[in-house]
């Protein structure tokens, strides 16, 4: 099914699940073995948005499950955050992740910016059902739907910046956290800063 951003502005959770599930709006869903939707409650607080899914995420469906998503997982747990969507955590406690693309880019290449332009309608609307109160942007490639910057993450992130009314904090993705595990600490700032803007928020 290819879907028009018209078309996919008006599905609830379920039909927007099938329609990712069917999608093949471009030429990633010939190499796909399955989409990757997203992972967790859907009242979650907190939107984390990654990049693409990898080979183990192609392969079980879930984003963020592969070596970057137990670091992430870790750095969430340290601030008493999951992804759990069952389980006696309220809804400030809770984390539902996504990527930019729900399709795996052969050989994890880059996403390209018509696959990026594609797959944005369904971002668009997991924030709408999701209405978070903070989303965390991993990447360039977060950054560039998101915020429509491709200045780096060094330079975006410490600050609070804008999505459609909701906050919006910048960090390092966790793949690149592995690669480059001195700017672990930056990262942590960063959700430490995610922390202090999601409770003020909470305190309005
Ligand atoms: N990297 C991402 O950006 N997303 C995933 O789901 C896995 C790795």
């Amino acid at each position: 099914m290819a879907c028009g951003r018209g078309e996919v502005s008006t599905l609830d959770w379920p039909a927007l699940r099938q329609a990712v599930a069917g999608c093949q709006a471009c030429s990633l869903c010939q190499s796909r073995r399955q989409t990757v939707f997203g992972t967790g409650h859907p009242q979650a607080q907190w939107l984390l948005v990654g990049e693409a899914p990898g080979e183990q995420e192609d392969a079980q469906g879930e984003p963020f499950v592969g070596a970057a998503g137990q670091l992430l997982d870790r750095m969430l747990a340290a601030l008493g955050l999951t992804r759990a969507d069952d389980g006696p955590q309220p809804p400030e406690q809770r984390v539902y992740i996504t990527n930019t693309l729900k399709c795996r880019p052969p050989r994890n290449r880059n996403p390209s910016d018509q696959e990026l332009a594609s797959c944005e309608p369904f971002l668009v609307r997991q924030v709408v059902l999701l209405r978070p109160r903070l989303i965390l942007a991993l990447g360039r490639f977060a950054v560039q739907v998101l915020l429509r910057s491709d200045e780096p993450i060094g330079k975006l992130r410490g600050r609070v910046h804008q999505y459609e009314g909701v906050p919006v904090i910048v960090s390092y993705h966790p793949a690149y956290l592995l690669r480059s595990p001195h700017e672990k600490a930056k990262a942590w700032e960063d959700l430490c800063l995610a922390a202090s803007v999601f409770e003020a928020g909470a305190a309005r």
